[in-house]
């Protein structure tokens, strides 16, 4: 990879290029009001060094020398839209009037220094300077800045070697206790190697045993939050590969695993989703996949570990109990199939319908799916209302009996079933 740009570069044209007329209006106007403040203003992070990759986010995060909530609130009264602050950290959300092309909101961060009193805690934080802000990032290439205000529009700023581990495709920590400070990295390491197909510096990948044990002092919603991230990306089971070889899925969760079979069942769940109606979402879906041999009590205890929000919890537990019964429904008839499947959430029969191997398992569940779980007999309450059975239990019977006889090939024109009809009244 190659990159026509030095550290002092003026990326300003091709920033403009990248961005449409109203993306780079914003950026503009928000500088404008920096200016007019005295405050100065850079683009940092992911939208640098994407820009520099040739990609082009939406992501700003803009980083003030200064305070960022007041320039925050000054975009309000210039444009209005909403703004929410997190005082703790001095940051603030702008959402702007909605608009195409335009980003849902942008990040306005006030640049500052961090210190971490415990291991995998939340830091202690101070005003800093650009400088501190970018030194308490995560890896190199994270830490590249765009300046935005006045006439140093487009200006880069490489501050700690980022353009040059971007451009030889590394990820490097910044300092070597990165990871004992917050071992979400160890994660955001492997996905930024597998997206990119870049190469951790072996002095990186060296601190990884050190830090696997600290895995287990990050809360829930942190490591499920990094793990939601790999699942939205293109080469997910690359990195999930990645992550058991590192050693990082079992620092999550003993029980956490990923082999051969996992990433048939992944990969070709997920590629074979289109073939389903209203199929789960992507993550609960990869999740669902990921998970669906995983036994019930080691199930259980990854959930105590991650704290899934219910809904997907309560797919996974019904997927995992009838991904380990599927063969069984082969050989039982469609209505006692039916009768089965009913008791399980149908975003679990979907799931586990792409996960099967092609077989008769697989065809009960795609039979179930999109034809059996719709069969109703042609007569209804109403008829046997008309017929003069008085309402009761008689009336499940018969209309079940019907079902059952429909689901099972025993009636296949509606001859025959006012023929069953008639002997079932009777009966
Ligand atoms: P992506 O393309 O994956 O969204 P991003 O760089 O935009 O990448 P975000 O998760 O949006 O990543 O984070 C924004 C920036 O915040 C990162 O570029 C990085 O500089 C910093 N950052 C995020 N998480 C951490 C972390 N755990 N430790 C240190 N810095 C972090």
């Amino acid at each position: 990879m190659s990159f026509s740009h030095t550290s002092n570069s003026n990326l300003s044209t091709r920033l403009i290029k990248a961005l449409t007329s109203e993306q780079s209006g914003l950026l503009r106007s928000v500088a404008d009001e920096s200016a007019r403040l005295g405050l100065p203003l850079y683009i940092v992070g992911g939208f640098v060094r994407d820009l520099l990759l040739g990609h082009h986010g939406l992501d700003f995060d803009l980083v003030v020398e200064g305070d960022a909530i007041r320039l925050a609130r000054a975009m309000v009264e210039k444009h209005g839209g909403k703004v929410t602050v997190h005082t703790r950290f001095r940051t603030a959300q702008w959402f702007p009037p909605p608009a195409t092309n335009l980003p849902a909101f942008v990040d306005f961060i006030s640049a500052r220094s961090e210190s971490y009193k415990l291991p995998a805690a939340l830091p202690t934080v101070k005003p800093g300077t650009l400088t501190d802000d970018l030194s308490r990032r995560d890896f190199s290439i994270n830490t590249l800045a765009l300046r935005l205000d006045g006439d140093s529009f487009g200006e880069l700023h490489d501050e700690l070697g980022g353009l040059e581990d971007l451009q030889a495709g590394i990820v490097r920590v910044l300092h070597p206790a990165s990871f004992m400070d917050d071992p979400t990295r160890l994660i955001r390491a492997v996905r930024y190697e597998q997206r990119y197909g870049f190469q951790i510096a072996p002095t990186t990948l060296a601190l990884f045993p050190g830090a696997l044990p600290i895995i287990n002092k990050l809360s829930a919603e942190r490591v499920r939050h990094e793990l939601d991230l790999v699942l939205e990306e293109e080469k997910d089971a690359c990195m999930l590969k990645r992550l058991a070889e590192l050693g990082i899925l079992a620092g999550v969760h003993p029980a956490l695993k990923w082999n051969h079979s996992t990433e048939m069942r992944f990969t070709q769940g997920l590629a074979a989703v289109q073939t389903i109606e209203h199929p789960p979402s992507h993550r609960s879906l990869a999740w669902t996949l990921w998970l669906m041999d995983v036994p019930l009590p080691d199930l259980e205890g990854i959930e105590t570990r991650l704290h899934f929000e219910s809904g997907l919890r309560e797919l996974l537990l019904a997927a995992s109990a009838l991904f380990a019964d599927a063969k069984s429904l082969a050989d039982k008839k469609p209505s006692r199939c039916v009768e089965i499947l009913k008791r399980t959430p149908l975003k679990a029969v979907q799931a586990v319908s792409l996960a099967l191997p092609a077989g008769l398992a697989r065809r009960v569940l795609r039979d179930y799916l999109e034809t059996w779980r719709h069969v109703k007999p042609k007569t209804t309450g109403h008829d046997l209302m008309k017929r003069g059975l008085p309402p009761g239990p008689e009336y499940k019977r018969i209309l079940g009996t019907l079902r059952v006889a429909w689901l099972d090939g025993e009636l296949k024109t509606e001859a025959e079933e006012v023929d069953l009809l008639e002997t079932l009244i009777r009966a």
